[in-house]
């Protein structure tokens, strides 16, 4: 702000006496700049706030976010190091350390929630077809003798060297958006330029960084699960360094007989988590974790996620069928209800 008055005085002062326009660019250089844009990547619509008193690099980091889907994540592109171990047979393959780093942080939270995160349900996923051109309950013997693959303990990691045993095949889905937001924040870190940015991977991911030129927090709208288009249920402020994200039953599903067939499945069953909860969004200080642990508390449950989130230093708000918004302590200061139909409830 106060940069901002000056360098107004000076281009004010220009006006009048050309002599000091030399000092005109110096302090030009040192104005915060927003540049916003819009873009597509990690299969999601993505936002980008930046503040900088350097160049715009929303495209740059447009491209990060899909070199991380093109040449990690993906499924589909074979050179991407996921597609890669998964086509390995049972073989060891070594990965860059950048994915050993990502895949100790999954297995860790994969075995602290008690396998509800697990990154070995791809093809269960798949043959749900939940995101694909023809979305079913599965035949009870298919989905039976896919299940006997899942299992996170299947994935054996020793340094830069990944084995998958007994059939695993390895899905990260659900910390995809959060690896991104983490890609992110490390590359604005050698960014001197840049003093601050929120990046919103398709509303289920976010990531911020540095502050606002104001010093106003950063707000991140919530998402009502059961009237999406319209007005948000609420919104949670964080701070840069922060990461929030959200699991809800309303991101992919199908409607059959009156029941919701979701994309957050029970590990143990291979169906859809049905316990009440309709979302569950968590901030915490790393995006893959956030991502990864909002899921893992959907499929939990409010009461189970608790030692889990604590173990995390995490904060959650839960929403239930009832409209009911369970907030973690930590998450009482940062929530705003903004719908008078959702009530407020203590964790038990
Ligand atoms: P989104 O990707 O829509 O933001 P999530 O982060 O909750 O939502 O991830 C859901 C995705 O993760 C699913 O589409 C599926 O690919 C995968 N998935 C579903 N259930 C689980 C689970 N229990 N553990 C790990 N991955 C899961
Ligand atoms: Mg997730």
């Amino acid at each position: 702000m106060k940069k901002r008055n000056i360098y107004r005085c000076v281009v004010g002062a220009a006006v009048v006496s050309s002599v000091i326009l030399a000092s005109v660019p110096v302090m030009a250089d040192t104005e915060v700049q927003k540049y916003t844009n819009t873009d597509f990547a990690m299969d999601t619509v993505v936002s980008e706030t930046l503040y900088t008193t350097g160049d715009d690099l929303n495209a740059s980091i447009g491209e990060k976010l899909r070199d991380v889907e093109n040449g990690l994540l993906s499924w589909t592109e074979s050179d991407s190091q996921i597609a890669k171990i998964n086509a390995s047979d049972g073989k060891t393959v070594e990965v860059s350390d950048e994915l050993a780093g990502y895949l100790s942080q999954i297995c860790q939270l994969a075995e602290d929630s008690d396998g509800a995160f697990d990154p070995t349900l791809g093809q269960v996923i798949r043959l749900w077809d939940i995101e694909g051109e023809n979305p079913h309950v599965p035949d009870e013997e298919e989905l039976d003798s896919l299940l006997k693959n899942v299992d996170y303990k299947n994935i054996v990691l020793d340094g830069n060297k990944v084995t998958l045993k007994n059939g695993a095949t390895l899905d990260l889905g659900a910390a995809g958006k959060g690896i991104g937001c983490d890609v992110t924040a490390s590359y604005l870190k050698e960014q001197k330029d840049v003093t601050g940015m929120i990046l919103n991977l398709g509303g289920s991911s976010v990531m911020a960084y540095g502050e606002k030129p104001d010093q106003s927090p950063w707000k991140v709208a919530v998402t009502d699960p059961r009237d999406t288009e319209g007005d948000y249920l609420g919104a949670i402020t964080i701070k840069g360094g922060e990461f929030l994200s959200t699991s809800g039953d309303y991101e992919k599903f199908f409607m059959e007989d009156g029941k919701r067939y979701h994309h957050i499945l029970d590990p143990k069953t291979g169906y859809p988590v049905w316990n009440g909860l309709t979302s569950v969004t968590v901030v915490c200080d790393n995006g893959l974790l956030a991502d990864g642990l909002s899921t893992a508390c959907f499929v939990l449950g409010i009461e189970k996620a608790q030692a889990l989130l604590e173990k995390y230093g995490a904060d959650a708000a839960f929403v239930d069928e009832d409209k009911n918004v369970y907030l973690t302590s930590g998450m009482k200061d940062r929530f705003e209800l903004m719908k008078n139909t959702y009530t407020i409830k203590k964790i038990k």
